[in-house]
């Protein structure tokens, strides 16, 4: 049995008249930049993250982007976040002209460790990007008593976490920005690039509106320099079509993951140094990826690819190690928990159609590649 990492056909089979009947209205209005569609997406983006404005923008990494612009961040500035993301994360930071400050993960949530942060904070740090990995959200509370008792901005990074839940609060909703992306692997995918800014501050809304219009009030009056950065109204609409599905498949996708602890969980607790379950400690972990830490990981990951398996590393290379950030002086073992999880980290398939049997396919495929090791 073949169990593909990821399979975006199922969903789209699942809900087809839905997603068709939805592009059908953007395309016979041909309205297919911002308007009414873009409008209802925002609105219901809002609701559902449970703050108060949602911008609609053209990616993840333009809601970060669009974020830091917002905030005036630049040159001389520091943003603390952390090296254990997708590149964007970082990335933001650089292009805006500020400094990325990398601070060590919490090696059972692969999160940025709030311990670390309080130490990295200097006179010129301005804001911190935690990023809910894989799904589960960052130790948010003293995150942000830390932000507050320095004045900081905090950016959430929720490219992963849409409706993941801790303490009652939904990711993206907790710091003075949340930051989506509708990429379409995400649990909530478009047909294309996509994302979302979400804010509770009205001031805040107001800029980011505007800097994804070239910073436009009046039309053809800029008083800032923004950028294209709209979400268009055809992925509005398939995001918005989506939405109401989104409980169930996240639903799905942590059933698919406590069957694993399930299958491999003696197997983690008997042999800790051969396989690591996620860590979770929130109380709604959305599982955008399920990653397990293995050893030999390169070696398990060629048995599955034999055995049929779609796997992928959630990140072979930790951000404060590529090359394009050399000039900032990182070596290799100064971020010992991150570079342990960029070793030993491989994703599992857990999108929510998977059936058991395949489930069960991967566990047993796991179990024999590490029997091999042991
Ligand atoms: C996907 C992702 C982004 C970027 O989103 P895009 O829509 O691909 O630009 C940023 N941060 C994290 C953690 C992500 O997973």
């Amino acid at each position: 049995m073949k169990v593909p990492l990821l399979d975006l056909t199922a969903q789209y089979a699942s809900i087809r008249d839905e997603i068709d009947a939805a592009l059908a209205e953007v395309v016979t209005s041909q309205r297919f930049i911002l308007g009414a569609v873009v409008e209802a997406c925002e609105a219901a983006i809002a609701r559902y993250t449970g703050s108060a404005f949602g911008i609609g923008v053209s990616s993840g990494t333009d809601a970060l982007l669009v974020a830091l612009m917002a905030e005036d961040i630049g040159p001389g500035d520091e943003v603390v976040t952390t090296p254990f993301s997708f590149f964007a994360t970082a990335g933001v930071i650089a292009r805006v002209g500020a400094t990325p400050v990398f601070v060590d993960i919490d090696p059972v949530t692969l999160n940025l460790d709030p311990g670390r942060v309080a130490d990295s904070v200097t006179k010129r740090t301005c804001a911190i990007i935690p990023v809910h990995i894989f799904g589960q959200m960052a130790d948010m509370a003293p995150i942000m008593e830390i932000a507050r008792s320095h004045g900081l901005v905090v950016i959430e990074d929720a490219a992963q976490a849409i409706g993941a839940e801790h303490a009652g609060k939904r990711a993206g909703s907790i710091g003075d920005y949340g930051c989506f992306s509708f990429f379409p692997s995400k649990n909530l995918g478009g047909f294309g690039d996509g994302g979302m800014v979400v804010t509770h501050d009205a001031a805040r809304a107001e800029r980011v509106r505007a800097l994804r219009v070239h910073g436009e009030g009046v039309k053809y009056h800029h008083r800032v320099v923004g950028g294209n950065f709209r979400l268009d109204a055809l992925q509005a609409s398939v995001v918005r079509a989506k939405l109401p599905h989104l409980d169930g498949w996240s639903d799905a996708r942590r059933a698919n993951a406590a069957l694993y602890s399930r299958l491999l969980g003696d197997l983690a607790v008997r042999e800790p140094s051969l396989l690591t379950l996620p860590g979770i400690v929130t109380d709604r972990h959305v599982f955008n990826q399920y990653v397990v830490r293995v050893a030999d990981r390169d070696r398990v990951r060629e048995e599955l690819t034999s055995a049929g398996i779609g796997t992928a590393i959630y990140y072979p290379l930790p951000l404060h190690l590529q090359e394009c950030f050399a000039e900032l002086g990182y070596l290799r073992g100064d971020l010992p928990e991150t570079e342990r999880a960029a070793d030993r980290a491989i994703a599992l398939p857990i999108y929510p159609e998977l059936t058991t049997d395949q489930v069960r396919t991967v566990a047993d495929a796991l179990r024999g590649a590490l029997a091999g090791l042991a």
